[in-house]
């Protein structure tokens, strides 16, 4: 019967890359038990949630003007499904500011398809709802096009990068 004492497994580790385990990160905010706390938190969970391919959470946190709540939710939950071949290397915040209810993200999502660089720059939209906070809009730069090194870069000079493009 040697071999049979099993190490105790590492934690799983957040697909957000937090550097902290998911049950005490994005899990608790993906299973429902809370809302994340503030618009960042949010934005982490649903980058994790993309890498795990949590179509639920991504729809149940879109907020009611967000153009993807356009089409049924079945749509939108059966496009996501049929998403493969994209991998979620790292995520960075880069800016956020807040303002009451409203709150904006900037972030380099590290993304990748089918082997192939994927990755952007995203300037996020939130507003809570009263419940939590939810993903409104997003303007997105291709790293490819964005001109420069994303470290370091921050809301305005990148609504500048945007508006040039
Ligand atoms: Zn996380």
């Amino acid at each position: 019967m040697s071999g049979s004492i099993k190490k105790p497994s590492a934690p799983r580790p957040c697909p957000c890359h937090s550097g902290r385990a998911y049950a005490g990160c994005c899990e608790p905010a993906h299973r429902g038990d809370r809302e994340p706390e503030e618009a960042v938190d949010l934005m982490r969970s649903r980058y994790a949630a993309f890498a795990i391919g949590d179509a639920e959470y991504l729809w149940s946190t879109l907020h009611a003007d967000h153009d993807d709540r356009a089409a049924p939710r079945e749509t939108f939950l059966r496009a996501l499904r049929a998403a493969r071949g994209r991998a979620y290397p790292s995520l960075a915040i880069l800016d956020a500011r807040r303002r009451g209810r409203e709150a904006e993200v900037l972030f380099f999502a590290g993304l990748t398809f089918r082997g192939r660089d994927a990755s952007f720059v995203e300037l996020s939209d939130f507003e809570h709802d009263g419940t939590g906070w939810r993903y409104r809009s997003g303007i997105l730069v291709a790293r490819a096009d964005l001109g420069r090194d994303p470290a370091g870069l921050g809301i305005d000079d990148f609504l500048a990068i945007a508006a040039a493009r």
